[in-house]
């Protein structure tokens, strides 16, 4: 193929997609973030704003926006979040404005939020949206995970158990339910959802004139 026409096809016009991926606490959704984001530049995350205090080793504006909860209210109140939501005591929203600037820049945005998020953000921008949710491949697995990280205390694993047993009650509400047994295969199947959404008719923006194009012989 010449270099030009390769360079044509390779710059059709997209639209950016919203993907979320989501799962309790504990089934690999971080790992595989950082997996999706490291191997894939047309991809960035949204970077939510919440009130829970950082854990060790979170860095502000980077893992989270770190704020009080004034500051929150006031953010919800200005109509600063495309949505935003309660979990586990705490308030955690996505800023819009960052979204807005990314698909703009003809990227796609990656979202680490929990179903209320992503049942919000559907009905915000449904046709743009993948949901895909990430299953532990058993309880005891989950628990076990959430144990070797070492962060949260007893009490704290408790409530994320009995949580994450009521967040896997909405693997129902997405598009994609992944088991995550072996991390690496789960990332390809992450990989392989992405790569085919992409590639949906719908989204690509440059193919009626490449087609025009194509039928007149050029
Ligand atoms: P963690 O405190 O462990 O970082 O996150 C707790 C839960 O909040 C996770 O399920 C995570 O996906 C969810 N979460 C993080 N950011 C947001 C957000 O902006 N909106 C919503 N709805 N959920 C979020």
């Amino acid at each position: 193929m010449a270099q030009a026409d390769s360079e044509k096809i390779g710059s059709l016009e997209r639209r950016g997609l919203l993907f979320i991926l989501s799962s309790p606490s504990g089934a690999g959704k971080s790992t595989l973030s950082r997996m999706l984001l490291d191997a894939d530049p047309q991809i960035a995350l949204s970077v939510s704003a919440t009130t829970r205090p950082a854990r060790t080793g979170e860095t502000d504006g980077k893992d989270y926006h770190f704020v009080d909860t004034p500051t929150f209210k006031q953010m919800a109140k200005g109509n600063k979040f495309l949505e935003w939501a309660h979990v586990f005591g705490h308030r955690y929203g996505t800023p819009k404005a960052p979204v807005e600037d990314m698909l703009d820049a003809g990227k796609d945005v990656l979202f680490d939020i929990d179903w209320q998020g992503a049942q919000q953000l559907y009905q915000e921008a449904g046709p743009d949206v993948v949901r895909v949710f990430i299953l532990p491949p058993s309880i005891t697995e989950l628990e076990n995970r959430l144990r070797s990280r070492g962060t949260d205390s007893e009490d704290v694993i408790a409530a994320r158990m009995e949580r994450a047993k009521s967040e896997i009650g909405h693997w129902d509400g997405y598009d994609y339910v992944l088991i995550n047994d072996d991390v690496d295969a789960c990332f390809a199947q992450v990989q392989q959802i992405l790569a085919a959404e992409r590639l949906k008719r719908r989204r690509q923006r440059g193919l009626i004139g490449f087609v025009r194009d194509l039928v007149r012989g050029g």
